[in-house]
């Protein structure tokens, strides 16, 4: 089973915000769910580095555009580790085998008669990258951008026909129901392609920021004909002396926000198609967190800076908020009070609590002693067969939320169990031992499973869980099974997972 998932290469003249730690996270989360169940993975991360805006930034700055990105690109670097995501490579445009690897894409789909000069006159937006059509503007602004004055480029450029893949790219779309997830998200690639594709321009002339064409090296590549062809470069370098294309070509998964959609569901494919190559298995885009009422896209400029979240609440509270907070491929509001929320009820209550109470009972009325499993509780078994299956289904849709929301119903369950059961009472009635063994087991093998079906999303608690329990960090999916508990001595009462914090000191400013 080979999963080779990608972020979008991030824009280096932005600062990382908590779109891209969103992105970043969900693409980690399906990765780490894969590894648990045996796959071959891949997972890459990157940076874009080219463009216009990059050198004009670095010509203010007096330095050249290299010098520029190599000081900027050192806070993307660390996103990654930040949010607790393990990319297997990360990129950068700038990189010379990248370089390589693009001339020798755009020059077979040269080849093969797809590329055609013309003069392109009209308004192009720097901020996107891409000339726009007035139907697109807003108020004779581009949208995304309202504080970046369009300018009016007139030049002679190279052109990919894409309208020459219309009918290839319908059929893509016909055929393979699901190679855009969201459903919606499709219909949205599949209704711009019907409404006529115009070909577009793949090189800019004077600009020198940028990978020269190998037929005409007076233009530099299109930012987006660069960008895009990372997916495949990466492949072919990432491990010194290995082609990885041909492992984990086309078995890509493309996540990214739908600010997007349309270079990925259209533009990517026909070029794929016309150098002869594969269309990648699945693109999937999700929705803006949509914070307190803010877009959060790079566009708008109101980053929200995640590192200050997890320096407060940690790396996982915010892996597992991003995963609850909306449900995961559709647009929704998520206030930022909702991390606080979330990290006292459920990760400290519902999560923490129930593993300090579960170990601190089999530390008091049993001596620290986890025994062979006594007995089976058939509800509790039913219900963690289904968690597995029904998990694993909803991270293959890459429904993340409905994967998380089925794990934490275990949660729930299990509190409910305390409850129900009151083993301090059972304790008091020796007739009852057996019983308070059992539940007593029920309950940390409850935790054992809940700690497996949450790895993915709490890479750093799962692992304290299972210490917690005596039982080894064997995270394997056929682990979210009942009764795999192994009896162990020496369970003391577990500190609390997510200790309760102080109000932050400016939290009336908040
Ligand atoms: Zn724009």
């Amino acid at each position: 089973m080979r999963f080779y998932v990608t972020t979008p290469i991030y824009y280096v003249n932005d600062v990382p915000h908590i779109g891209h730690a969103y992105t970043t996270i969900a693409a980690d989360i399906v990765v780490r769910n894969r590894k648990q169940r045996g796959g071959e993975t891949f997972f890459l991360t990157g940076v874009d580095e080219h463009g216009t805006k990059v050198r004009q930034v670095a010509d203010t700055e007096g330095v050249s555009p290299q010098e520029y990105v190599d000081r900027i690109s050192g806070a993307w670097r660390e996103l990654p580790g930040r949010i607790d995501a393990e990319p297997d490579f990360f990129i950068r445009t700038s990189d010379p085998q990248h370089a390589e690897f693009v001339r020798d894409f755009l020059q077979c789909i040269y080849d093969n008669g797809d590329v055609y000069e013309d003069i392109y006159a009209g308004l192009y937006c720097v901020g996107c990258e891409a000339f726009k059509q007035e139907s697109e503007l807003v108020d004779g602004r581009c949208p995304d951008h309202p504080n970046t004055p369009l300018q009016y480029l007139e030049e002679k450029n190279y052109f990919f026909r894409l309208s020459a893949y219309q009918e290839r790219l319908l059929a893509l779309y016909r055929d393979r129901p699901d190679f855009v997830l969201p459903s919606f998200r499709a219909n949205e690639a599949r209704s711009f392609i019907e409404g006529g594709l115009r070909d577009f321009s793949i090189s800019r002339a004077g600009e020198t920021w940028g990978i020269p064409l190998p037929w005409d090296e007076s233009q530099v590549a299109y930012v987006w004909a660069d960008a895009l062809v990372n997916y495949l470069s990466a492949l072919t370098y990432a491990r010194p002396g290995e082609d990885l294309r041909e492992t984990f070509w086309p078995e890509s998964r493309h996540l990214m926000a739908q600010d997007i959609l349309r270079f990925h569901c259209v533009y990517w494919p026909a070029m794929l198609l016309s150098a002869g190559y594969s269309v990648p298995k699945q693109i999937f885009i999700h929705g803006y967190l949509l914070l307190d009422e803010l877009k959060i896209s790079k566009s708008l400029g109101n980053a929200i800076d995640p590192l200050e979240l997890i320096d407060r609440y940690g790396a996982d509270a915010l892996r597992y908020w991003c995963a609850r907070a909306v449900s995961f491929g559709q647009d929704g509001s998520a206030s930022l009070s909702g991390i606080a929320d979330r990290y006292e009820r459920e990760l400290g209550n519902d999560l923490g609590n129930l593993l300090s109470r579960t170990t601190a009972m089999v530390a008091r009325f049993r001596d620290g002693r986890l025994p062979e499993r006594p007995g089976t509780t058939d509800a509790l078994a039913a219900e963690i067969d289904e968690l597995a299956a029904e998990s694993r289904a909803a991270i293959d849709r890459f429904d993340l939320t409905g994967a998380i929301d089925r794990a934490w119903s275990l949660v729930r369950t299990l509190n409910r169990y305390v409850t129900d059961r009151k083993p301090w009472e059972l304790a008091k009635d020796e007739a009852k031992t057996a019983e308070l063994d059992q539940v007593l087991y029920d309950l940390a093998d409850g935790l054992r499973v809940a700690a497996v079906a949450l790895a993915a999303y709490l890479p750093e608690t799962a692992p304290k869980i299972l210490d917690a329990l005596g039982q080894p960090h064997d995270l394997a999916w056929e682990n979210v099974a009942y009764g795999r508990l192994r009896a162990v001595d020496g369970v003391e009462a577990a500190p609390p997972l997510f200790p309760r914090l102080e109000p932050p000191a400016d939290a009336d400013a908040a």
